[in-house]
Parts: C-alpha cells; structure tokens; sequence
C-alpha cells in the first residue's frame, strides 16, 4: 500500500474502502507487464465492488499477462478532503500507485448522475479533465457502460468510449496500445484513429458537430474517410465461451451485494416501450444450464459466498429455469447456500418457484405492473394483466407473505388522471385480495407498498423522442395519486422528480452540456447520485450560468426526423422499429414477445448470433 495513502487512513471513515489487498486481488509486477489497465467505478467502493460488469471485466483484462488491471473507486468526501490537503493523488488499490501513471483510465458509466463523481475524480488524478487538453503523458481516458448510448454529454471529457460488451473490445484495445507503443511513434491522436476501427470504439474528436440556430443538431461528420459515420455496438455472440470470472475480490468490509452473481443470460424478449435496457442489450443470448451449473460451482468454492444471484433482466424467461434451478438446488442446500432470483416477473410468478428459491422467502416481495390500468399498460406494452398479478399476489400470501412492493412509473406518455387513480385502486384491490382469499392470517393484516418513479424518456426506447413532464406536472400528479391513496394498508413513496428532471438532461443532452458539467465540477458537485449531495438549485444555477435551458432536453418533444444525439450509436435496434413501436404505443396496441413472434426489431443484424429467439430472427451471414 502506499505510505501516503496508509497515513490518511486512520482519519477517514470506513479505511477498508481503500487499504486494497483483499483476498482474490490480482497482483503483478508493473514493470513486466505492457500496458497498466485503471479500472474506475464513480461512486464508493461498496458499489463499484458489487457490480457484475466491474467483476467481469476486470478478471477479462488481467486474465492476459501482459496487461494489469486495478480497481480505482470514488473516495469519499473525507478522504477526497485530506487528499487534496495532504497532496495524495487518486490512486490504484492493487498498487497503490497514481492512476495518471497508467496507461489507459476506463470510467464504467452505469448512471447519469454519476458524471459530476467522474469528473471530480479526473480532477483528483491531476489528470485534465478536458480531452483536448491532455498530453502525452496522461492516461488515455475511456468510458463503458450503458450510458455510453448516448455519451454525447461526457464527449469532451473521454478520449473515447467501449460501446456495448467490452470483454474483447477492451482487450483489443489495450492490445493496439501495447502493439503501438512496441512500434515505436505512440501518439495519442495516431492511437484514437487506429482504435477508432475497432467495432464498438467511439472516439468522439474525431467527429465535428454543427447545430442548428434552435439548438437541435444539424450534422455530424466524420472529419476522416475512414471513421465510420456510426459506431455500432460490440456484443459476445455466444455467451457460453463469453469470460466470465473463476473468482473474484473478497472485500474486507461489507459491501451492497455480498453474494455470487451468476450472470443467465443477456437481453429482454419483452420490449416494454420505457425500457432502455430492454433495448439496448438485445438480442437474447442464453447460457446454458451446463455451463452455469460449472461457473457456479467454481465461484462458489473460490468464494465461499452463501447466496447465488440469478443475474438478468428477466430472470423467469429464461428457456431452461426449471432445469437450472433444480441443478443448482442439488448441491446449493446441502452447502446452506441460498438462491435468489431477482427481476421476476409478475406473470411468471408461481408455486413452484416460491418454494424453490430463498429472495421469495424474505419479508416482503416486489412487482413491476409499472401502470394502474390496462389501458395504459398496454400502450407501454408492458404485457401484463391485473389478473397476472392477483395470481401472483395469491402465490405471495399462501407463502404466508403480507408484505408486498408494487413498482408504478408517472408522466408516462397518454397518462391520464384515471391511470394515476387506477395505481391507488390496484394497490387497494390487492389489499382486498388478501381479505378476500383462502390465506388470511389471523392478527396479521397486509402491507402494499407502491413506490412510484418519475417517467424518462431514455434514448434507445421507443418513447425516446418523447418530452418529460415538466416538475409542476410531475408535482401535481404526485399531489393527486396521494389524495387517492386513503387505504391504510396501503402506503405511498414517490422519487424525487428534481432528481429524474437532471437525469433526463444528462441522459438527453448533447455535447453543449459539457461547460455546464465543467462548471460543475468546478464548484465541487459530487455524488449526485446521493441524496444528501444533490442540489437541484445549483444545478439550475450552472444551467443558468453555461447558456443551457434543462426544458429543451428534458421537457422538449424532439422531431420524429430530428438528428438525435445518440444517432452516432448504432445498437443493433432500428429506429424504424423504435418509431413502429411508438405508433402501436399511441394506438394502445401491444406487441407479442420475442418468443411468441419476432416484431424486427433488428438487433437480429449484429452479426454471429446464434438464435436470437425462438421466433425466429435466426443469424444472418
Ligand atoms: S430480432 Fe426479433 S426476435 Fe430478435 S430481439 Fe428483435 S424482435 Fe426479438
């Protein structure tokens, strides 16, 4: 460890957020390898170690000899104080060496609210935070993760960006960076155009943006012959031979999910209209249960964790449930390990699966209808009835639950005052199902929590070009769904709509938005994505002061033929499907699954998929 930062431990809270050698962490011999590989979760270390895609990627660039890959996590605001007083640089846990000494920097970017943290970090490492303002000494920065969809916004901060999955892209790329700097002649510009022919590298300096007077995009051109106009994303066809790690990082202070996560499958077969993810991780790619039986098996003895996550967007629709869960089962029990199967389904949600699996057996159990009518479900192709979640509910009860938590959205498009009505009587119906069905238990009554989050039209879903409500909307449809909420076994919480108000800017924004992030950063925001850090008011205030109006990227309908900012990204769905899917959307029609019809979406195209879906978009040379 290194002394400095050794010295700074006894005064900060929490030390074994940055002491580093935890059991399963990768040393090497920094002057043995090629390239030294910065791995940087923006927010605190108990998240950034819980998530998958860190684990994974992280296994995948140091599984190569010549390449070193350490973990980096946003210190704390005590220990970002004494850093800055005591002149610690933000630092690699393996090493403990500053990351400006590595080579290459990667920022995995799973939240928009993250993007103040990111740049704060930047400024921690001493590295600019501009690209343009880098030289050849500096790490090369890159960005990962989902809201690289649309990574307009951050543009100006990354030298470049991994779209899609990156367990090969990454490894190419630090591949050519090695290679490169072997040849001799290593610039960092020569760099970024040979990576920029790598599929799914985006380096956005190598293309020019022109506005138009309303601010809208007028063009985007590739300032090279050879850049291509689109980026499309990279994917693991086959998720089988996909890396997947044999053991991970043991942390020494507990963390926000201390348990195996074994990754299913990859994608959504459902398409609800609202769902980036849904979208944006097709096609379907199952592993199998043989496969996952052995990476099980094997984390498990490396780890010795007791609870095994079933990972994916869906967990119910996977082909071969059954037969995973009762493989699993065979020696799970015997070894007091405990499987828990996130992202249920409310129609999927059986018996069967309720004796199975332990996250069933926990206090209370939680439902996505997302919509308080039919009508309404429907138009977001949500795909689910009010039957489908009494038959769910009555599952939970006669498994001696009580305590049930219903997931709804607000301000989504067509929404009427009697779909926001509608949330208060289903939740009221489903307290009334307990009294009504065989299950009622005596001195015991029933608990429904609805917990209602703001509507944002993320890029990538059919409902992209839609406008946000704006907060007086929002404020008053809160106001109204709680005046309707009067059954006392019903209770209401509602997200914070200033929140999703910036997150809808940053998840719509173009690269106008950097000076306002820039401004940030420099007045010290951080952590945007806590609570206690966020400030609404000074972000109007850093709008006001960079030229930037919040209504025109989050509350503005864009144009059905409008250049959009993330069109630089091609992610394998169309946007002829996304404009056909918001017309059915408008129609109130829904549209089958993937498994029972393909509806050509397109992510069909990215080549050397197997079976996409039973339906039928099979590969296509
Ligand atoms: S191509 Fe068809 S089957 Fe495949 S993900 Fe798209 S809609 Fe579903």
């Amino acid at each position: 460890m290194n002394e400095k930062v050794a010295a700074l431990l006894k005064s900060v809270t929490k030390p074994g957020r940055y002491s580093g050698g935890e059991y399963g962490e990768v040393q090497k011999d920094k002057h043995a390898v090629s390239a030294r590989f910065a791995f940087a979760f923006p927010d605190t270390y108990e998240i950034g170690m819980s998530n998958l895609g860190m684990r994974i990627l992280y296994g995948a660039l140091n599984a190569r000899p010549d390449i070193w890959c350490e973990r980096v996590f946003a210190p704390w605001v005590d220990m970002q104080e004494k850093m800055r007083e005591y002149g610690v640089p933000l630092f690699a846990h393996e090493s403990g060496d500053p990351v400006r000494e590595f080579d290459i920097l990667g920022f995995t970017l799973q939240y928009e609210m993250c993007y103040t943290t990111v740049l704060q970090m930047l400024r921690l490492a001493g590295i600019p935070i501009r690209a343009a303002e880098r030289g050849e000494e500096d790490p090369i920065v890159i960005g990962g993760g989902p809201c690289t969809y649309n990574p307009e916004p951050v543009a100006d901060f990354f030298d470049c960006f991994s779209i899609g999955e990156g367990e090969e892209n990454l490894v190419e790329f630090a591949e050519l960076l090695i290679k490169m700097k072997k040849e001799g002649g290593f610039t960092r510009e020569k760099f970024l155009r040979e990576a920029a022919k790598i599929e799914g590298i985006y380096v956005p300096s190598l293309y020019d943006v022109a506005y138009h007077d309303d601010g809208t995009i007028a063009c985007v051109t590739p300032r090279f012959p050879d850049v291509p106009r689109t980026v499309k994303k990279r994917i693991m066809p086959d998720m089988d031979k996909a890396f997947f790690p044999e053991k991970v990082v043991m942390p020494y202070i507990e963390t926000v999910h201390d348990r195996i996560m074994l990754e299913v499958y990859r994608g959504c077969i459902r398409g609800c209209r609202f769902c980036q993810a849904g979208m944006i991780y097709r096609p379907v790619r199952e592993k199998t249960p043989e496969v996952l039986q052995k990476q099980a098996r094997t984390l498990y003895d490396a780890t010795g964790y007791e609870e095994i996550s079933l990972t994916s967007l869906s967990i119910s629709d996977y082909t071969r449930l059954e037969e995973l869960t009762c493989g699993l089962l065979e020696w799970t029990d015997r070894n007091m390990v405990s499987l828990s199967l996130p992202s249920l389904r409310v129609d999927s949600f059986g018996e069967e699966l309720m004796k199975k699996v332990a996250s069933v057996r926990s206090s209370s159990l939680t439902f996505a209808p997302e919509a308080g009518t039919q009508r309404l479900r429907d138009v977001i192709n949500k795909n689910v009835t009010e039957a489908d979640l009494m038959h769910a509910v009555n599952v939970a009860y006669g498994g001696g639950k009580t305590a049930v938590k219903l997931y709804f959205m607000e301000g989504l498009p067509t929404e009427t005052a009697d779909d926001l009505a509608g949330i208060a009587e289903l939740a009221s119906r489903v307290v009334d199902e307990y009294y009504r069905g065989p299950y009622r238990q005596k001195g015991r009554s029933p608990q429904v929590t609805i917990s209602v989050s703001c509507f944002i039209p993320k890029p990538f879903t059919p409902f992209q070009w839609e406008a946000q409500d704006t907060m007086e909307m929002l404020a008053e449809k809160q106001a109204y769904l709680g005046s309707k909420v009067t059954d006392r076994h019903v209770r209401y919480t509602h997200h914070d709509a200033r929140v999703s108000r910036i997150e809808a800017v940053l998840a719509r924004g173009n690269r106008r938005l950097a000076a306002a992030l820039e401004l940030a950063a420099d007045e010290g925001f951080c952590f945007d994505a806590w609570d206690e850090f966020f400030d609404y008011d000074r972000w109007l205030s850093v709008f006001a002061r960079t030229g930037i109006d919040p209504a025109f990227f989050a509350n503005r309908a864009m144009g059905l033929d409008e250049i959009l900012p993330w069109d630089i990204i091609d992610c394998g769905v169309t946007k002829e499907f996304f404009k056909r899917e918001r017309a059915r959307a408008y129609a109130g029609k829904t549209t089958p699954n993937c498994r029972e019809q393909c509806s050509g979406c397109g992510a069909n195209r990215l080549g050397g998929v197997r079976v996409c879906c039973p339906a039928g978009c099979k590969e296509k040379k």
